[in-house]
């Protein structure tokens, strides 16, 4: 059935029956505004993202669930950036008139699942019309009253840190270039690959797809007061690295041999003929977290006590010298961009 059939209050009456009643907030779908109560001694964290068919998704590579699990991950990893905790949200959906009633109802399982795992709730939104699809979730958030992480309190002398192995993500997106597909929501792979490179294939693909959004370790960073600085790895270590000094006035200096390269992804990259580092610092999606702190290692370790959770990458230096990669020969190159929305590649 199309969303033609049912036209806008129908769909919209469809969505609410997809999305539980809301606990937490005072008020949800149905009435002029949503309405939320904050936390006594909180700050709210706002934060929305546009995905747009065409620029930011191909429907073709993807499922409509998996989808809506990406539109609220993105924004979650927002918030896990500030060492917020999620609260609610507002989803705008734009679509052409022939689209499928289905694929509706699949995008928003996918959207409260997500967002459910985090204690999410969906209170309100807004569908429209449009020739391409489009998605946005304005996310809402708490953090204890003056404790969000920005990205400009890094220090020169500071070390700088990253969540989890890079690239995965990056390795993906190389792997549904190369032909791989979702089929009936399995990874399909037609291609003449080994055994463990098809399961790094499957699991890369997984990565870019759904991300991981880091609210867990977001939080004890801000409740151990550990992290000066944060900002979540959207457009890629190197870029989001420049945002940060950027913000903080300072320069920075990571070493190569730090830096957590997903082992999938380096497999994935090695078999494509690409450089394992160029996923990890210019793929971007990975949805880490990238934070700077005065803290000892064995202090932050302590945070962390899962080995590999967190990995220090280098040094945050005076202003005025930029940031650089030191490589494994001693030589340093300068760190700049990722991807830019409005700019040729
Ligand atoms: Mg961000």
């Amino acid at each position: 059935m199309k969303v033609s059939a049912i036209g806008e209050f129908g769909l919209i009456e469809r969505i609410r029956s997809i999305l539980p009643r809301p606990h937490g907030a005072l008020l949800g779908i149905g009435d002029d505004c949503a309405a939320l109560r904050p936390t006594a001694g909180a700050d709210l964290l706002l934060t929305t993202d546009l995905l747009v068919e065409g620029v930011d998704f191909t429907p073709q590579t993807t499922t409509p669930f998996r989808l809506g699990r990406k539109a609220m991950g993105v924004n979650l990893s927002d918030i896990a950036a500030m060492g917020g905790l999620p609260r609610a949200a507002l989803i705008t959906v734009a679509m052409p008139p022939d689209e499928e009633v289905e694929f509706v109802d699949e995008l928003y399982r996918g959207l409260r699942e997500e967002g459910a795992r985090f204690g999410v709730e969906i209170i309100g939104g807004d569908v429209s019309a449009s020739p391409a699809l489009m998605i946005g979730v304005t996310l809402v958030g708490e953090v204890e009253a003056g404790r969000a992480v920005t990205r400009s309190g890094a220090k020169p002398g500071e070390l700088i840190w990253v969540t989890g192995r890079l690239g995965a993500a990056a390795a993906g997106l190389v792997a549904l270039r190369a032909g791989c597909r979702l089929r009936d929501d399995q990874v399909e792979i037609p291609l003449e690959v080994s055994g463990p490179l098809r399961e790094a294939i499957g699991q890369t693909v997984e990565r870019h797809l759904c991300p991981l959004p880091r609210i867990r370790e977001g939080r004890a960073l801000a409740e151990a007061g550990a992290a000066s600085a944060m900002i979540d790895l959207s457009d890629g270590l190197a870029s989001d690295l420049v945002h940060l000094c950027r913000e903080s006035g300072v320069s920075a200096t990571i070493r190569e041999d730090q830096i957590p390269i997903d082992q999938g992804a380096s497999a994935i990259a090695q078999h494509f003929g690409q450089e394992p580092l160029a996923l990890a610092l210019q793929g971007g999606e990975d949805f880490e977290l990238l934070f700077t702190s005065s803290w000892e290692p064995a202090d932050i370790a302590a945070i962390f006590p899962d080995a590999g959770t967190v990995t220090a990458i280098g040094t945050v230096g005076d202003a005025g010298h930029g940031c650089r990669l030191e490589r494994h020969d001693g030589t340093a190159i300068a760190l700049t961009g990722g991807y830019d929305h409005f700019r040729n590649e």
